[in-house]
């Protein structure tokens, strides 16, 4: 399997089927992946959401279709390139439902690397687990959207207990987070990004990434939406950073037609402490 991705270099091991194995695909040497260090991103299968807009099709609806790439291979491709690369992310799909999730982290510990870990935040369990054996570095939860209207954007009914103690685990940490949100016009608004503030209250950092339409878990080639509006997304941002330390936005569009890592930062620190 190859696939490409502009700017960024993908590993890609044929590797037969059939192997019990973690990861499905690899994108070496990101900068922009987890904050302040060079990581390798490891891309797991299978999600228990269905969010419509979900661009990882493959991964979450047909995950034993991609070749799987023993982990090992993966550690043993980040050693020639330790004296840049510092982290890994576990990424996918979603990792917590991953039965080698410690083992996975634990390996990337005594290999000396950092660890981010992308969570849809509804296994609190296992990220509890995981906080407990000290096996991360860097947690980014993605809240969807405000709880009443969960449904709409998982694609299930969801006990949103689990979401709150998720939230309520990072929280209370003390290990670096973001949580963040994929800005989905008629799935997000201004009114839901501020209940999600306030469910986050305290929060380090909070993330709100402009949807752009591609095709999709959900709607597939068929997008039935655009991107959101970048002055409602200032709008938002200034909303949520009456709850969270800092806000950033993601992915806007800019006048030279590339997409912005973080086109707008507001830090709140003393809306916090007032
Ligand atoms: S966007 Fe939704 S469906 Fe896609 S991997 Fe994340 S939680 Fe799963």
């Amino acid at each position: 399997m190859i696939l490409a991705s502009p700017g960024s270099s993908w590993l890609r091991i044929p590797y037969p089927r059939g192997v019990s194995v973690l990861c499905k695909s690899v994108l070496r040497t990101s900068v922009i992946e987890f904050p302040g260090h060079i990581a390798d991103v490891v891309f797991v299968g299978g999600c228990n959401f269905r969010c419509p807009y979900c661009y990882n099709r493959d991964l979450v609806l047909n995950p034993g279709l991609l070749p799987d790439l023993p982990a090992e291979l993966v550690f043993e491709d980040v050693k020639g390139r330790r004296c840049f690369v510092d982290g890994i992310v576990i990424t996918g799909g979603e990792p917590s439902l991953q039965p080698e999730l410690d083992a996975f982290l634990t390996r990337a510990r005594e290999a000396n690397l950092l660890t981010k870990l992308d969570t849809n935040g509804y296994r609190p369990d296992v990220l509890r687990r995981c906080l407990e054996k000290h096996l991360v570095s860097y947690i980014a939860m993605d809240v969807k959207t405000s709880l009443p209207r969960y449904r709409s954007v998982a694609g299930l009914d969801v006990d949103h207990r689990l979401l709150l103690e998720s939230i309520s685990l990072i929280l209370s940490s003390g290990v670096e987070h973001e949580f963040r949100t994929t800005v989905v016009p008629g799935l997000v608004e201004l009114s839901d990004v501020e209940a999600i503030s306030r469910e986050i209250r305290g929060a380090q950092q909070y993330y709100l990434q402009a949807f752009r339409p591609s095709p999709t878990v959900g709607w597939g080639n068929e997008v039935p939406v655009g991107s959101p509006d970048p002055e409602l997304m200032q709008q938002m941002a200034r909303v949520a950073s009456r709850n969270v330390h800092h806000v950033g936005v993601r992915g806007l569009v800019q006048g030279d037609g590339t997409t912005s890592r973080e086109a707008i930062r507001i830090d709140s620190q003393e809306a916090l402490t007032s």
